[in-house]
């Protein structure tokens, strides 16, 4: 080795340094990277262990005093911050609602697993008779309701005609309920 060093180069040295350096730099950022993952982990461990111990009250009030701190800053937050705030928690609502979703379904059929399946938005409404589907109603292929009204040979409105008072109220008011009615419906 030495003796190879003594002949090479002076550009060879030069690489050959070059190369000791980078293999250094890159040793130190890996251990660097352990560190902190065994710090990280150590500090969940510890705070796992608090909240197992710690009472009910106590953890009511580590919640609301976090709760209090979050909202504290809310005023001062970007839009893109505040975006990201309720992207974040309805994420992990979602994901916790699903999690539920799917344990019941699975304890309903037997231990199969059944996931969940999303139609999408309600984004499209037919050409001819207005009623509104989901997304994934669209066929794809001429963009438009698979099943609907038969582009509008069956006239849906005239099986209307007669239908109770006070669904009538509720599907073309204005009043408070029939605006709650005609937004959730
Ligand atoms: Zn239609």
């Amino acid at each position: 080795m030495r003796r190879k060093r003594q002949s090479e180069a002076p550009e060879e040295s030069a690489i050959r340094k070059k190369k000791d350096r980078e293999s250094r730099r890159l040793r130190r950022a890996v251990s660097t990277q352990k560190e902190k993952m065994m710090e990280r982990i150590s500090k969940s461990q510890s705070k796992l262990e608090t909240r197992l111990s710690e009472t009910k009250e106590r953890a009511e009030e580590r919640r609301s005093s976090l709760q209090s701190i979050a909202k504290a800053k809310r005023p001062s937050e970007t839009k893109e911050q505040s975006t990201e705030r309720i992207t974040h928690h309805s994420t992990r609502y979602r994901k916790k609602k699903d999690e539920k979703n799917a344990t019941t379904a699975k304890n309903a059929f037997g231990g199969a697993t059944v996931t969940r399946h999303h139609l999408g938005q309600i984004t499209t409404t037919c050409t001819n008779c207005r009623a509104s589907f989901f997304k994934d109603e669209i066929s794809n292929d001429v963009g438009m309701v698979n099943i609907c009204c038969a582009s509008g040979d069956i006239e849906v409105e005239d099986n209307f005609a007669n239908f109770p008072a006070q669904i009538e109220k509720l599907l073309t008011g204005d009043s408070s309920d029939a605006d709650n009615f005609q937004s959730n419906i």
